[in-house]
């Protein structure tokens, strides 16, 4: 069931963007050469809950999960592409890796999620330019999402620059929405049909998050139960924001 929220869950979930988004910026500027995976968890975590929130990954059990995440981050290095675990899976970040930061929290009882990719030292050119194309992916994807589109619109946005800048997408992934729970309807696949899938109503808050990879689409499992990768080893990136569907041009949550 799709859910639509209520003006005084919209302004807990802006309030909770806005802590998310700083969450981020202080991630992004402490993801530097040598720093292990572990302590970014911990810095996460500290943040949320400075402002009083909570980490919405810790502890949640994703529908068909063996066990309920360990950890408050999701850090996934190079070819991993979503749900890396920082702390069970300690690793130091070395110098051209391109890791992904994907962070929910709960304020006041309303979950944002948001995630950024960000280069450790100098990255390569190829990484930049995924990076890049990514990110532009992600805001493409916003930009359709306007009130009276459909689902399926988001997704044509997305898969034209995908395919602009021949990057494949992880397309097993999706965004989704977001708010009264980590995970709620509508899914939201980084590809579609004009015109396609559930109609975008105000009020509707969804998580846009495009998965771009350097070679196939094709996805691995790992064996913890939450890292996913490329099954060919290319590396993927991946940014997200939640945003709130209005009558015109949505609104970013997940920003300062
Ligand atoms: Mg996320
Ligand atoms: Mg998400």
């Amino acid at each position: 069931m799709i859910t639509i929220k209520t003006a005084e869950d919209i302004t807990k979930l802006r309030e909770g963007g806005k802590h998310l988004a700083a969450v981020l910026a202080e991630l992004k500027k402490a993801a530097k050469v040598g720093v292990k995976t572990s302590a970014l968890d911990a810095l996460a975590e500290k943040i949320v809950r400075d402002f009083g929130d909570k980490p919405a990954f810790l502890n949640y059990k994703p529908q068909g999960a063996a066990r309920p995440y360990p950890a408050s981050l999701c850090v996934s290095i190079n070819d991993e592409i979503v749900h890396g675990i920082p702390n069970e899976n300690d690793r130091e970040l070395v110098e051209g890796d391109i890791v992904s930061l994907d962070m929910g929290l709960v304020h006041e009882g309303m979950v944002v999620d948001s995630a950024i990719t960000v280069g450790v030292g100098q990255i390569d050119t190829k990484a930049k330019k995924l990076l890049a194309a990514t990110e532009e992916a992600m805001n493409a994807g916003i930009k359709a999402a306007r009130g009276g589109k459909h689902i399926g619109d988001i997704g044509v946005a997305v898969e034209a620059v995908a395919d602009r800048n021949t990057f494949s997408i992880a397309d097993e992934l999706a965004g989704h929405g977001v708010g009264y729970k980590v995970h709620e309807d509508p899914f939201v696949p980084n590809f579609g049909m004009p015109g396609q899938g559930p109609l975008l109503k105000p009020g509707m808050v969804i998580a846009i998050e495009p998965m771009l990879n350097e070679g196939g689409s094709e996805i691995r499992h790992g064996a913890d139960g939450y890292t996913i990768s490329t099954k060919d080893g290319s590396r993927s990136a991946h940014f997200e924001h939640t945003v709130l569907i209005t009558e015109g041009a949505p609104e970013i949550l997940t920003k300062i």
